[in-house]
């Protein structure tokens, strides 16, 4: 029977073992190999000990790109029958002030800059409609997306406002300085926030509940608390894993390798072979972009003040940028308020080495009057560092084809995968859509094999 390694428990790991399952047309032997004792990855939904009350630590909104296209996370969260919610959040608050909407715009910058925000938002939608936003990252792309860095597309906005506007708006979505990161990848994370190209949602009650249901209908054989340390070569074309886990170090072979990490985890992976390990440093160098996160969240006595009921989310301008979710704001009759910032990029960098009590409380000093908490009714404070945890340019500055993005060694060691978020748009979408194709290209040759034989 053929066996197959995933190594990553992560969403892209399960994923990938799913699809396996799903697709396989004879018995196969899939073990999933996770370094912690928890599978999940950055799908993680903490409870505070402090009350009953659970929030995101890590991915915290699901992309629902069913009005354009086929969405098969959407489809995979409804097949387990997991509730959902919409999240919305139209406001960004730049000095304190709260803009909605273009009146509001008008008002805080006058009408000049009202048109500069109109002639930006028009050309963004003229190079890259919906259906282009849709396919982008795939082979169907085409070469008609917008190339170069993001800083020069603001830097040409003649508004100063306008700019330091749309920089707080998408900037912790990017997790990045629009130096380092793509037009294109700038103007996707400028027109998700257009319901004509994509909506929001979350899973009611906690995200973690697709990894639960995941887990739940597997068949794979689940390792925790195991590491594997390095991929080399093993007897006859298999590939061997070396695995450090609670017996202690030991090394395993496989028919089928699929690597199931994000970038940094990458980089800590040890190749034996010289050829594999030069193709590994190319996949490496090509896509490794580092990008930040950092998640602090306030579990509050009573309910949060909300700008309006149906809030899930609003943007700061404090850190460079960031988005403040209004998490109780999902939960009916919440007693409990639970507000998240998620600072990303530069800020989420350099400030990991602050104490939690700094961060925390310059957190609080950002909020605008109409949320404003007095420091007493925080019960519980949790830090998450995500430092390094996900890309910032997606697919590398010039991206490759399905193929040569899954399979960095495909000549010499044909049996290695890659699945990653960092190949299409950092997201759980995105890790889907790479797990689904590197599950239909192992089968397939799975199926060739049994032919063979
Ligand atoms: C703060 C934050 C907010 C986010 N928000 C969103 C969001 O709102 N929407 C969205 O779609 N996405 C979001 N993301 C991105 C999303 O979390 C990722 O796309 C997704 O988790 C990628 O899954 P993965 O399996 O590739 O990696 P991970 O989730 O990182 O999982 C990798 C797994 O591999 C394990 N591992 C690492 N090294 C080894 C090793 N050597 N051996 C064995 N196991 C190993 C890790 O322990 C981990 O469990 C967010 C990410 C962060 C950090």
């Amino acid at each position: 029977m053929p066996q197959i390694a995933i190594v990553g428990g992560g969403p892209g790991g399960l994923f990938t073992a799913w699809h396996l399952e799903q697709l396989a047309t004879a018995p196969i032997e899939i073990t999933i190999f996770e370094a912690t004792d928890r599978v999940g990855g950055k799908v993680i939904t903490p409870r505070f000990t402090a009350a009953p009350v659970h929030y995101e630590a890590g991915a915290a909104e699901l992309y629902d790109y069913s009005p354009v296209g086929d969405d098969p996370l959407r489809e995979l969260v409804e097949s387990f029958g997991l509730p959902t919610v919409a999240l919305g959040g139209s406001r960004v608050y730049v000095g304190g002030r709260a803009i909605a909407n273009l009146d509001d715009l008008r008002d805080a910058y006058g009408d000049r800059a009202c048109r500069d925000l109109g002639n930006f938002d028009t050309w963004a939608r003229s190079v890259m409609t919906p259906r282009e936003f849709f396919a982008s990252g795939s082979d169907h792309a085409g070469s008609a997306e917008p190339s170069g860095r993001f800083d020069t597309t603001l830097a040409a906005l003649p508004s100063r406002e306008i700019r330091h506007y749309l920089e707080t708006m998408i900037h912790s979505d990017l997790a990045t300085p629009p130096a380092a990161t793509s037009v294109a990848y700038g103007l996707q994370n400028y027109l998700m926030n257009d319901p004509a190209y994509m909506r929001l949602y979350c899973i009611a009650g906690g995200n973690e509940q697709l990894i639960d249901a995941l887990v739940a209908r597997l068949a794979a054989t689940m390792r925790r608390s195991t590491v594997v340390e390095q991929v080399g070569e093993g007897s006859a074309d298999q590939l061997r894993l070396t695995l450090l886990g609670h017996e202690g170090r030991r090394e395993a072979d496989f028919d089928i390798v699929v690597l199931a990490l994000p970038m940094d985890a990458l980089g800590r992976l040890a190749f034996a072979s010289g050829s594999l390990a030069a193709a590994m440093q190319r996949h490496l160098a090509h896509h490794d972009h580092p990008a930040h996160y950092l998640r602090i969240t306030l579990l509050l006595d009573g309910p949060p003040h909300t700008p309006t009921d149906d809030d899930g989310y609003l943007m700061l301008d404090a850190f460079g940028g960031c988005c403040l979710y209004l998490e109780s704001a999902r939960e009916p009759e919440a007693r409990h308020g639970v507000l998240g910032w998620l600072l990303g990029g530069a800020a989420a960098e350099s400030m990991a080495a602050w104490s939690d009590a700094d961060l925390v409380t310059a957190a609080l000093a950002t909020l605008p009057d109409p949320l404003a908490v007095d420091p007493e009714r925080v019960l519980e404070a949790r830090v998450h560092r995500w430092t390094g945890a996900v890309s910032s340019l997606p697919g590398g500055w010039q991206p490759l084809s399905q193929d040569q993005r899954h399979r960095p060694a495909a000549k010499t060691h044909p049996g290695l995968f890659v699945v990653g978020d960092y190949l299409y748009d950092s997201t759980l979408n995105g890790v889907l859509d790479s797990a689904e194709h590197v599950a239909g290209c192992v089968a397939a040759e799975l199926t060739d094999h049994a032919r063979e034989i």
